[in-house]
């Protein structure tokens, strides 16, 4: 087991990578806990839960709202949950997303903690420290900074994980390779039987990389405000195949990799072997690389991904590869993107 500690300006957190679910209760405080899951965690795991009451909103993305997160208020004070009550959400990043929002704004905050129990949230969701919920089909639009006690996460959990969600995950490990550690991206691209036949110590390793590339980004910048943008790696062409398409984070993530490396390879900053080695890695991972596998719709996902981002003059902020294991993030024109 391996403890990563993150701090910044609103709290200190803790990811325990490779911790056994049944060791929950060493971290759970005396107080009153109440446990937040989703109905597909809580077939497979309920027996395994701690002790403590527990409300179970419907999977999917769906369940982020702000009418969910005051029914878990409601919830929590028909049970007579005080400031001092601990929320526990286990789950994947939909659920850590919402006991996260709704443990922020009960009395005005209360402590909260994770168990992640999928690929996505354990190298994704656990680190950051962003809560929110979507606003009329706008995502995370409501929302807090505030960084769980910690968060849990077990690699035999991604057992039960249904094999499209588990592939999900497997775009921001890449990303994190991309964005900060070639030796990384070496070791996936040796490993990829192994990742997708679920091996758990190439997956401990993974994710335990991951949680630490990103804590490290995000305790240089909580806010967003520079380095954190390096996160956004294939994020804005994928927001808005997302977003255009109706397919999973993870497939659009990479479809905006895949992009993200072409226009580097354009801006003459990538070369056009680590191009393909990317591509071949997407590929073999079971990726997709091309939203023209799912729509033809170019010039809508075009458009949303502009609306999307807050724009400076006639350009956006890109986050472009410096060969493998480094970003930039450069202003591109709206004009020049078009031709990519
Ligand atoms: P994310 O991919 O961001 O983690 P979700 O929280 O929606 O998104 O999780 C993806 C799907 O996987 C959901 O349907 C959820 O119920 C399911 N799920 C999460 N963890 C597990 C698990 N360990 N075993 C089986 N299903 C799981
Ligand atoms: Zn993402």
């Amino acid at each position: 087991m391996e403890r990563v500690k993150i701090k910044t300006t609103t709290g200190e957190s803790e990811v325990l990578c490779d911790e056994k679910f049944e060791n929950i209760g060493k971290y759970l405080p005396d107080t009153s806990v109440f446990i937040i899951t989703d109905k597909n965690v809580e077939t497979h795991y309920k027996k395994r839960f701690p002790e403590y009451p527990v409300y179970s909103v419907k999977p999917g993305e769906k369940s982020k709202t702000v009418q969910v997160a005051a029914d878990i208020c409601k919830w929590l004070l028909e049970m007579g949950a005080d400031r001092k009550s601990f929320l526990l959400g286990i789950g994947g990043g939909v659920v850590c997303d919402i006991a996260g929002f709704a443990a922020s704004v009960f009395m005005r905050g209360i402590d909260f903690g994770f168990v992640a129990t999928s690929l996505l949230a354990q190298v994704d969701a656990s680190v950051g420290g962003k809560n929110g919920v979507n606003l009329d089909g706008y995502k995370n639009i409501v929302g807090t900074f505030n960084q769980p006690k910690f968060v849990l996460c077990d690699a035999n959990m991604l057992k039960t994980l249904p094999k499209e969600e588990f592939i999900n995950g497997f775009a921001e490990i890449v990303k994190h390779a991309l964005i900060a550690d070639a030796d990384m991206f070496d070791y996936i691209v040796k490993n990829a039987d192994e990742m997708r036949s679920c091996n758990k110590k190439v997956l401990e390793y993974l994710v335990l990389k991951s949680v630490k590339i990103k804590a490290e980004i995000v305790m240089a910048d909580e806010r967003e405000k520079n380095v954190r943008r390096k996160l956004n790696l294939g994020h804005t062409w994928g927001h808005a195949i997302e977003k255009v398409a109706g397919i999973s984070h993870g497939k659009a993530v990479s479809i905006g990799l895949a992009y993200a490396a072409l226009v580097s390879l354009e801006k003459q900053l990538l070369s056009k072997k680590d191009l393909d080695r990317i591509v071949s890695l997407l590929k073999t991972l079971e990726l997709p690389i091309s939203f023209r596998e799912y729509t033809s719709e170019a010039t809508i996902i075009f458009n949303a991904m502009i609306k999307d981002k807050k724009k400076t003059d006639d350009s956006i902020d890109f986050v472009l590869m410096k060969g493998i294991g480094s970003v930039v993030v450069e202003k591109i024109q709206i004009n020049e993107l078009k031709n990519y």
